[in-house]
Parts: structure tokens; sequence; C-alpha cells
């Protein structure tokens, strides 16, 4: 019989596809990394886990604990999952300006969701910070991870991510294109396929960020954009500056269209950030011979963006989509 013991022993060791449609023209070999396939649907299963194991190992999480977590996204889900899985209760904390649907998600987990006002300054006791910060201390045996500065969290791709894509590419990478938010994946897996390849002939591996345009990584200010997951206005903990040796900005309209193709051409429903990194590395390819390996991280699944990236009222609303409103128009002309 062939199973697994729990849905925990299926975090990781996500497969590595070929794009053959969007990247026409081009001659590397580029593979996406599909982390969707992760058992809670995104690449966060993978910091949830770890930073839950070393919670424990190091006594900050025990019998009876419970996780408390400012967050609605991937990462939510995946210490959801983790936690119930070993035993603990968790406490999610979002603003009221996050979707319902999100957090039915967390709650169909069995997480407890506290909903906190988005029209509070960010130092406020009310915002989500704030309110993350006393239930942590007010709840018995409460554990905050804090994937911002948690050294477990790009510890967990530096051990799982970077030696899945070194074993896979038979240590024939010669570039990865990775998104960052909170930075982990960029730091862990960047910084192991840097040691590894190290002493190469033919060079260290080279690490291409993808990032919003408008974020600091790629040296914006912090003002707004719509792709979900990636990008920061401020510095966090764990992104380290050395890792990527150049990053590159991304439109929301390019990282939208490009997700909309790697749909309809590729068959990866994918989210927004996918989008994102993909448009970086065909544009870091472009030069590169036919002996490059790309690999691009795809963090996780469309299914969360149906009403946004893939909703052409949505997309024209935010003038993505200025075909779609004119061929409307023609057609009901016509
Ligand atoms: N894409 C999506 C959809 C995410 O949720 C995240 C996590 N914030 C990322 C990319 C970036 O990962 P990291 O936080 O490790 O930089």
């Amino acid at each position: 019989m062939k199973y697994a013991n729990s849905v925990l022993d299926l975090i990781g060791d996500t497969p590595l596809v070929k794009l053959n449609r969007v990247t026409e023209g081009l001659k590397p070999t580029i593979l996406v990394k599909l982390e969707y396939l992760n058992p809670g649907g995104s690449i966060k299963d993978r910091i949830s886990l770890k930073m839950i194991e070393e919670a424990e190992a190091s006594g900050q999480l025990g019998p009876g604990g419970t996780v408390v977590e400012p967050t609605s996204g991937n990462t939510g889900v995946g210490l959801a999952m983790v936690a119930q899985q070993k035993g603990y209760q968790t406490v999610f904390v979002t603003p009221d300006k996050v979707g319902e649907e999100k957090r039915d998600v967390l709650r169909a987990y069995g997480a407890r969701v506290v909903v906190t006002k988005t029209s509070v300054a960010p130092d406020s006791p009310e915002s989500y910070y704030g309110v993350s910060d006393r239930l942590t201390r007010e709840i018995d045996g409460a554990y905050k991870p804090d994937q911002f500065s948690n050294p477990a969290a790009p510890a967990s791709h530096y051990e799982s991510t970077g030696p899945e894509i070194w074993r896979d590419t038979d240590g024939r990478i010669t570039h990865a294109v990775i998104g960052a938010g909170t930075g982990g994946t960029i730091t862990g897996t960047g910084r192991y396929l840097k040691d590894v390849s190290a002493d190469r002939a033919s060079g260290p591996v080279r690490i291409i960020g993808a990032d919003p345009d408008g974020s600091v990584y790629s040296g914006g200010t912090g003002r707004p954009y719509f792709v979900e997951g990636v990008g920061e206005d401020m510095w966090p903990g764990n992104y380290d500056q050395t890792v990527a040796d150049e990053v590159l900005p991304v439109t929301d309209a390019e990282s939208f269209a490009m997700t909309r193709r790697l749909a309809q051409e590729e068959g990866l429903l994918v989210g927004g950030s996918s989008g994102m990194a993909v448009v970086a590395a065909l544009r870091a390819a472009e030069g590169l011979t036919e002996d490059d390996v790309m690999v691009v991280i795809l963090p996780d699944g469309g299914r969360g963006y149906l009403a946004k990236i893939f909703n052409d009222g949505w997309m024209t609303e935010h003038g993505f989509l200025p075909e779609a409103a004119d061929a409307t128009a023609a057609d009901e002309a016509a």
C-alpha cells in the first residue's frame, strides 16, 4: 500500500515542469516549481511546519498551546493545517479589508479568526499587529511564529526547497527566479543554491528577485500595487539583501496578463505572484543560451484569485484589460 501517514508528510517535494508556450523564442530551459501542489495549496506549508517544529523543540509551544499570527493568507492556511494535526489551537488576526472568503478558509480548518479595523495606525493597540501581540500575552500557552523575522522560515527553504531544485536539475540549474514577500523563500532557497554551487566550474547559481513595481526590494518607496503576497514597504528581518544578484520590477498589468497566459497556454492555474515571477524570468532569459537552465518558483494556485485576476470586470475596472473593454464595446456596437 502506498500512502502518507499524515497530511504533513505530503509537504514539499513539489515537481518541476517545463514551460513550452510562453517561452517561445527564448533559448534556455525554463522550469517552474509548482508550490500549489503542497497540501495547504502554497509554498507556506513549508515554513509553517518548520516554525511549529522549532517552537516545539525550544519549548515555546507545548501541549494545549495556541498559535497566534497576524495573517489571512497562505501562511494562515499552512499554520492552521499543521497546528491542527499536532493538536494546537490557532487564532489568526486579520484586518477587515481582507475578504470574508479568506477568513472562511481559515475557519474551515478549525481556526478562530479575530477581525480588526483597517483604519487605525499600525502602532495602535487596535491594529492587527497590536491585537495579535495582546492575544499572545493574554492566551495561556500562546506562541506567535512571526514569519517576517523567524529564522525557521528561511531555514525551511534552505533545507527543502533549495535541495529539491538542485537534485531535480542534476546540479545544472544556472538561474533561479524568486519573488519576495517576507523574504524567506528567496533568502533560504537562494542561499542554498549559491552555497552548493559556489565551487562549480561554470560559476554559482545566479539568483534573480522578482518584485512588484513600487516595492522596496526593487528600489521603490512601497507605494501600493495589486499583486498579493509579494513586495514590501519595509525591510523584514528575514530578507537577506546579499542573496539576490539583481531584482527586477514587474508591473501589476504585466503580472496579471502572464498569470492568465499560464492558465490558458500552459495549463497552470496559479496566483499573481507566479505570473510576476514568470515575467521576470522571461526578461532575464533574453540573451541566455541553450545551456542555461532557469527555475522559477510559483508560490500558490489561482483559485483564490477567480474574482480578481481571472475576472474580466475586475481587470477592466482596474485598467488591466483595456483590450477586453474595447472588445466588449465593439461587441455591443455590433
Ligand atoms: N507569493 C505568495 C502568493 C505568497 O503568499 C508569498 C508569501 N508572502 C510569497 C509569494 C512570497 O514568499 P516569501 O514570504 O517567502 O518571500
